[in-house]
């Protein structure tokens, strides 16, 4: 019987939890398991909750909630004694029979597509003969058997056969209502082995609805006689199911098949885990916000998980609507399901199952393809094609590799029109705005602070949307995924999966949701790890001190530079995850499946609102911290104001120098000199002196560290003043020679030592945040900040002590 049929004053002991994972999870977590007392204190009938007394203390469950534990009356109510069926007195003998028996009973249900064999493993399990045909659509309705086995009675149920759990044919409402009323113990979910990729779409539905579950891998005679090399160990571990293989026909596997069952049920089964079938983004995004309206109704239904029935309820089920309906928000979450609906439908083209359905086959031939190796050649679809190309062994690399040249080729070259014009409307605009000021502070701070800090940063926006627009592409085409197929072998080397490279391509982005992201994978220290190396992955905000540099310093052989940045970054990341590997975690073998979606033409929409989303990023940006960041660094730069007695000070220096002070505007670098971020930068900079680096480029990296861009800004503050400059952009301006050297401060190697001291330091505030915040604790925080500054520090001083020898 159930809990919630128990009446008031009586008691009665805990036999199974049914329902979902977590479900069972929170109920054991509370005291709830197995052979435990519990005194009913007060159940109404048609009154929620009921009131319980486990161990001391008192608990309210819903009738929902009450009516998913198993238990068995116990005899006299009076004999409420608090103690466990494992203190046996005599008198507990007779009920204690009753519970073992109650609870060596097995409920399975067999789950599967129709003609995988589950009506001929009925019969060879419980020796019934029901008819077997070959052909669907046979058993119409639930056969059920009883089987003893090693100590246990199963009650068997044969299921009508189904391709999906999507409530449209018969047979699936069928099966779903089984599953929701009769909540069997352990789901047999049969599958065909030789016809794998179909069959496992409804695993992946099952897995969702987080039951628990055994794959029998019936026809594995089939399977053998077939040259398929099918490897169902490593894949049963991925998906966190136990497959057993089976041939019902001939009754081979069955008794390993019941052994598992019997693992499983008694919590046992070390394969045993649930997983998420993770979504593209946008669909992901939707079933969280609606997961989360869901777990804040108190009379959630709760058989089955939040997850689920989100994910049902995206895909307008109606046998899911019909169960939600009675939920007082039921409106406001419909009302917030058809918004997020009809967004994602819009932007995707499709109707929201068609893509919701790709996905999951996306997670089905990702699992087959890392577990299964076929001699058959395969299907000509267009997914085949593509994919035979850009995963080949020979190939897929060079590919991979090609793709990243044109993307930042086409970041730099492209983007350098559109840069160009916004750098004239930028100098024009300082232009304007000089002559139409009178002179002073505030012309100053407006020319200098605003249009000089602002202006030089925001000239990248074009670069930053072509960027954006590829990593968009890959990601929506499908590409991203096979990127990571192929990456996966290298990763491995590292100690790390192919799923921890997506995360790492999208920190060329932006290292905040490409930490975020991190979220699909499973393993937590493969997860720490990809956290911990994605800063080494030169986000987007970087990419304008490239561009700066690199267009100033190198112009003939910008790509290549770039590129060699980039790379540079990858494999300073290579060499911190292994070593992180080595010296910290310890390899964790737990496998999981890469999802491969389907191949498609990301519709334009799509990617222009991806790319126009970071574009207004980036503008908030500018318009926010960049802003003001400038501001105050021009503050900062301006003041205090010179004295007679400085400027005199400085030109006697200059002067000590052998410097013709008539060619110097001398005012204007006593007024940086002696202003608090002259003073500030003067005083940190020993410690980049034997980087070569000046006081100017020291200030721009402490002030980096609120954004990257910041670093472009500062620069723009502090190489304005020179007036035979004038308002040239940025770029010829940090090149022309340092009056009180004779030679441009940023000579090749020291732009070059600065660009990589730029690409590996601390990342910025936003970065560290999103790094405490994922990883739960500040520590991993002040590693990043100690080591990213520390590789930073000694990788510029190596190349720029050697440098020097040769320049
Ligand atoms: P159901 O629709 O899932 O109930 O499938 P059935 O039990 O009716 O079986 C469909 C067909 O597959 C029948 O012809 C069975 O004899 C055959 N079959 C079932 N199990 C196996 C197996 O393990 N190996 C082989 N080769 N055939 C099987
Ligand atoms: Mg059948």
């Amino acid at each position: 019987m159930r809990l919630s049929d128990v009446k008031t004053g009586e008691s009665a002991v805990i036999v199974k939890i049914l329902g979902h994972g977590s479900f069972r999870k929170r109920m054991m977590e509370m005291g709830f398991v197995k052979g435990k007392k519990i005194l009913v204190e007060l159940n109404a009938p048609l009154q929620d909750p009921i009131k319980y007394k486990i161990l001391d203390y008192e608990i309210s469950l819903r009738r929902s909630e009450a009516s998913l534990i198993e238990v068995v009356r116990e005899g006299s109510s009076e004999a409420i004694a608090m103690h466990d069926v494992a203190v046996i007195t005599e008198d507990d003998c007779g009920f204690l029979n009753n519970f073992d028996s109650e609870r060596r009973t097995i409920n399975v249900a067999l789950i599967g597509n129709p003609n995988c064999g589950k009506t001929s493993l009925f019969n060879s399990a419980s020796g019934a003969k029901e008819h077997v045909g070959n052909y669907s659509g046979v058993t119409v309705d639930a056969k059920k058997g009883v089987m003893e086995y090693n100590g246990y009675v199963f009650n068997i149920v044969d299921l009508p056969g189904t391709y999906s759990l999507s409530a449209y044919s018969p047979e699936e409402l069928y099966v779903r209502r089984y599953l929701r009323e009769e909540v069997p113990d352990v789901i047999i979910n049969v599958v065909d082995a030789s016809n794998l990729e179909r069959n496992l779409y409804l695993t992946t539905e099952l897995i969702d609805m987080d039951r628990s579950m055994v794959i029998a891998l019936n026809m594995y005679d089939e399977l053998e006689r077939s040259k398929v090399h099918f490897d169902y160990e490593t894949l049963s571990r991925m998906i966190g199911v136990p497959m057993v293989p089976t041939v019902s026909k001939s009754g081979r596997g069955v008794n390993e098949l019941f052994d598992t069952i019997i693992e499983v049920y008694e919590g046992r089964n070390e394969v045993v885990r649930h997983v998420h079938i993770s979504f593209s983004k946008d669909i992901e995004d939707a079933v969280k916000t609606i997961q989360k309206a869901l777990k804040s109704e108190a009379q959630l239904d709760q058989h089955f998980s939040a997850r689920y029935l989100s994910i049902k309820l995206l895909e307008n089920d109606r046998e899911v609507l019909s169960i939600l309906q009675s939920l007082p928000h039921y409106e406001e979450i419909k009302q917030l399901r058809d918004r997020l609906v009809a967004d994602i439908e819009q932007l995707h083209g499709e109707d929201i199952a068609t893509t919701i359905a790709a996905s999951k086959y996306g997670f089905v031939s990702g699992a087959l393809r890392e577990t299964m190796e076929t001699d058959e050649k395969e299907e000509a679809k267009t997914t085949a094609v593509i994919d035979s190309i850009v995963t080949n062994r020979l190939f897929g690399f060079p590919i991979f590799i090609l793709l990243m040249w044109l993307m930042f080729w086409a970041t730099f070259e492209i983007g350098q029109y559109p840069m160009d014009w916004i750098e004239a409307a930028v100098g024009w605009i300082g232009e304007m705005v000089s002559t139409l000021l009178p002179e002073g502070p505030v012309k100053d701070m407006i020319v200098d602070g605003i249009i000089g800090g602002v202006g030089g940063v925001i000239v990248f926006l074009p670069n930053i949307l072509i960027l954006y627009a590829f990593i968009s592409f890959m990601e929506d085409s499908g590409y991203m995924a096979r990127a990571a197929f192929i990456m996966d072998r290298i990763m491995h080397k590292i100690g790390l999966h192919g799923k921890s490279f997506i995360p790492m391509v999208m920190g060329f982005g932006c290292n905040v949701p490409a930490i975020i992201a991190t979220r699909t994978i499973e393993s937590r220290t493969s997860r720490l790890i990809t956290i911990l190396i994605n800063p080494f992955m030169s986000c987007g905000a970087r990419l304008p001190i490239y561009l700066l540099l690199v267009g100033a310093l190198f112009p003939e052989n910008a790509s290549i530079v770039l590129l060699g940045l980039y790379a540079l970054g990858v494999l300073v990341a290579v060499v911190t995850a292994k070593l992180l590997r080595k010296l910290h975690y310890k390899e964790d073998e737990t496998p999981f499946v890469m999802e491969l979606p389907p191949y498609r033409i990301p519709t334009m929409k799509a990617t222009l609102r991806h790319m126009w989303a970071k574009g207004q990023q980036y503008l908030k940006k500018m318009g926010g911290v960049i802003l003001v960041a400038s501001l105050i660094i021009w503050l900062f730069s301006y003041f205090p104001r010179p004295t007679d007695a400085d400027v005199e000070a400085v030109r006697s220096e200059l002067v000590a120098d052998g410097i013709d002070v008539n060619t110097v505007n001398v005012e204007t670098v006593a007024a940086t000199e002696n202003s608090f971020l002259g003073r500030i930068g003067k005083f940190v900079s020993p410690v980049f002196e034997p980087l070569g680096f000046n006081w100017k480029m020291t200030v721009s990296l402490l002030t980096g560290t609120v954004a990257k861009e910041t670093v472009v800004s500062t620069l723009g503050v502090l190489y304005s003043g020179d007036s035979e400059v004038g308002n040239d952009a940025l770029a010829k301006r940090i090149v022309t020679p340092n009056p009180s050297t004779g030679q441009p401060d940023f000579t090749p190697l020291v732009g070059f030592c600065f660009l990589i001291f730029v690409l590996l330091y601390v990342p910025c505030i936003a970065t560290v945040t999103a790094i405490v915040k994922e990883t739960g604790s500040w520590r991993y925080g002040a590693f990043t900040l100690v080591y990213n500054t520390f590789v930073a520090w000694t990788l510029s001083f190596i190349v720029f002590q050697i440098g020097s020898l040769f320049v």
